[in-house]
């Protein structure tokens, strides 16, 4: 890598090269595990380059690729496995200022990567639609981080997750293939080999996303005796073909004590379910939980105005919000991923929740998956240390729900341990020198690679 090579090939690109800026400009929101907190305390870049337009990108990519300067993409820095950290080092490149909302059609959004996804909503309003998809970091969050980093979240429980087809349209990808670089528009099947890929295989420079009828969207909380109580409501609802829901949640109750300022409207010792409905479907949510056992405890509509001004969001509490929540009261928890596969959903839930007890508060979130109803699990986990951690993980496995482990950084850990043959055919295309955001990617790392012990990048060891 020469730095003193390409800062003289910049010049007339604003650098930042201020070492307290440029770390806060490599981290992320790793430091919600334990382990990577430990791995990857130290890790910073040299620079950053905060680009414009894509003409400026490509100018700095191309100057890159001339000085062997490794080249990580940032967002808005919201990714929980220390994604959008430069292990090696090199040029961090922060899209936050190329973030204009560039055209809205009917059913659709074009944008640039660094657009806020509260943002783009803010403008697609005016006609009616909005994202059918986002994280619950929806205020913070870039859209190209989410396309590159994310996985689904809020809209989930009806168009499933960002890997489902149709839910990304477009993406237009610079390539780090030449001190010119090429920029490929991708479209259908060929959108996996640039979505989900941490920015390893080119950098978004545009999106085109598809829009939904917007709702001004009811928030409800309903309390439950029982975590099955609500576990199977939850299920029936998410079941319900003709039921508009935007977002889905429960959490036991070890949970509810963190929602601090939805404190009026949880039971103690009761397990809690959070719903985002569309304002002609909450009477019907209303009955079934009724029926279901449960107590409505807040009705968003229902609330005077300035008390609802001082509500976060219901999907605020929900994804990875709720470990957030938990972990500003006590910042020992951290938190797992996990899949409850069909069928008996509410049967794998109860009996690993009772397993494991306080240690490990139950989360859920349902979703649509694979065109049924799906759930996926963020427990919170009361942390000891690493090896029970792992206990915890191979528990979960033995009883037949996956684990998306969270406390790793490369692509594959986090997923499902297995080399990923488009995204890294791509890379050799896209990216020949491996200087896109090294380290994530195993396989181009090390092919052979044996999942059977974590990971570790080259520079970390050291
Ligand atoms: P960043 O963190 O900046 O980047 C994420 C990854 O994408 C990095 O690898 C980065 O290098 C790469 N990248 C960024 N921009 C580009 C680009 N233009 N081209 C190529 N690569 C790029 N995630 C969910 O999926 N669902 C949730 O509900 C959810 N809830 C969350 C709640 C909390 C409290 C927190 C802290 C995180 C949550 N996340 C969730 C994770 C994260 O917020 C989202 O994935 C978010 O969309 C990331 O966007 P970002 O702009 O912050 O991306």
């Amino acid at each position: 890598m020469n730095l003193d090579a390409l800062k003289s090939d910049l010049a007339g690109v604003a650098l930042e090269d201020n070492p307290r800026i440029v770390q806060q400009k490599s981290r992320d929101f790793y430091w919600y595990s334990p382990v990577l907190k430990r791995q990857l305390e130290n890790v910073t870049a040299d620079l950053v380059a905060a680009p414009t337009s894509e003409d400026e990108l490509l100018f700095i990519l191309g100057a890159c690729f001339r000085n062997n300067v490794p080249v990580t993409v940032r967002g808005s820095g919201t990714g929980n496995y220390g994604q959008a950290m430069p292990l090696a080092g090199g040029l961090v490149l922060d899209l936050a200022r190329m973030n204009k909302v560039k055209h809205i059609g009917q059913g659709y959004v074009v944008a640039e990567p660094g657009a806020i996804l509260a943002d783009i909503d803010n403008e697609t309003r005016a006609s009616g639609q909005e994202l059918r998809l986002s994280p619950s970091t929806y205020h913070t969050a870039s859209i190209g981080g989410f396309v590159a980093g994310g996985s689904g979240g809020v809209g989930s429980i009806r168009w499933g997750g960002l890997r489902d087809t149709g839910n990304i349209i477009r993406l237009r990808i610079a390539a780090m293939d030449g001190s010119a670089p090429s920029v490929i528009d991708l479209s259908g099947a060929d959108l996996a080999k640039a979505s989900h890929a941490y920015g390893t295989t080119g950098v978004i420079t545009e999106v085109e996303m598809p829009l939904a009828p917007a709702y001004d969207w009811v928030d409800m909380l309903v309390s439950f005796p029982t975590l099955r109580g609500a576990a199977t409501c939850a299920e029936q609802l998410a079941g319900a073909d003709g039921l508009l829901l935007k977002n889905l949640s429960v959490v036991d109750m070890w949970v509810t004590p963190y929602f601090r300022r939805h404190a009026p409207y949880v039971r103690d010792g009761e397990a809690l379910m959070m719903v985002m409905a569309a304002p002609f479907a909450a009477s019907d949510v209303a009955h079934m939980a009724r029926r279901a056992g449960g107590t409505l405890t807040m009705r968003s509509d229902q609330l005077a105005e300035d008390v609802r001004r001082t509500l976060p969001a219901a999907f605020e509490l929900g994804w990875n919000h709720t470990t957030l929540r938990a972990l500003r009261v006590d910042p020992a928890i951290t938190y797992l991923q996990s899949l409850y596969p069909q069928p008996s959903i509410a049967d794998k839930v109860i009996k690993l929740a009772e397993r494991f007890g306080e240690e490990m508060p139950t989360h859920l979130e349902f979703v649509r998956f694979d065109g049924a109803v799906g759930c996926f699990g963020l427990p919170l986990v009361r942390y000891t240390t690493e090896e029970r951690l792992e206990e915890i993980i191979r528990i979960h496995e033995d009883e037949g729900c996956p684990i998306f482990n969270p406390h790793r950084y490369t692509l594959e850990e986090g997923g499902m341990k297995q080399t990923d043959e488009v995204q890294l055919a791509f890379k050799r295309r896209a990216d020949p020198k491996g200087l896109l955001n090294p380290g994530k990617m195993v396989a181009w790392d090390n092919p052979s690679y044996d999942y059977g012990k974590p990971y570790l990048f080259p520079t970390l060891s050291a």
